[in-house]
C-alpha cells in the first residue's frame, strides 16, 4: 500500500504530494541536500534504502502532484522551479546521522560583536569621567 504524503516547499509554500509506502522516516525537507544523502528523483526507487532522499524541481518533476488542492482552471503552473530536497533519517551503526554535525555549530557565532564595552584598545580613555 501507499498513500500521498503532501510536503511544502521551502521557497514559495508550494504543494507537492509524493506517494509513499508505509512506512515513513523523514527527517526534513530544506532547499538544500544534506552532506552524504544520496536523493533519487521522485520517478526513481527512493524507499527501501534505495536512496536516502528525494529530489525535487518544484513544480518541475515527474512522478509526484504539484498543488493537488488548487483549482487548475486558471492554467498557471505552480511552483517556483527551484530544487529542493525531502531528506529521510539515515542510520549508521545503530545511530541516528545528525546533518547539522559540526559545521553549522562552528559556523554560528552566537556572538558576532567583535569587541564589546570595555575592550582595552578603545578610544583613548584619559577624559575619565565628568
Ligand atoms: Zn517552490
Amino acid at each position: 500500500m501507499s498513500y500521498p504524503v503532501t510536503y511544502h516547499c521551502p521557497h514559495c509554500e508550494t504543494i507537492v504530494a509524493l506517494e509513499r509506502d508505509g512506512y515513513l522516516a523523514d527527517k526534513a525537507v530544506t532547499p538544500y541536500p544534506f552532506e552524504g544523502w544520496r536523493y533519487a528523483d521522485p520517478t526513481e526507487p527512493f524507499e527501501d534504502d534505495a536512496a536516502d532522499g528525494v529530489r525535487f524541481a518544484c513544480g518541475d518533476s515527474d512522478g509526484v502532484v504539484w498543488a493537488p488542492d488548487e483549482d487548475e482552471a486558471d492554467g498557471s503552473r505552480p511552483g517556483c522551479g527551484e530544487p529542493f530536497y525531502l531528506s529521510f533519517v539515515r542510520y549508521e551503526n545503530g545511530q541516528e546521522v545528525d546533518p547539522r554535525a559540526e559545521s553549522e555549530f562552528v559556523t554560528i557565532d552566537p556572538d558576532p560583536r567583535p569587541s564589546g564595552p570595555g575592550t582595552p584598545d578603545g578610544p583613548d580613555g584619559s577624559g575619565g569621567f565628568w
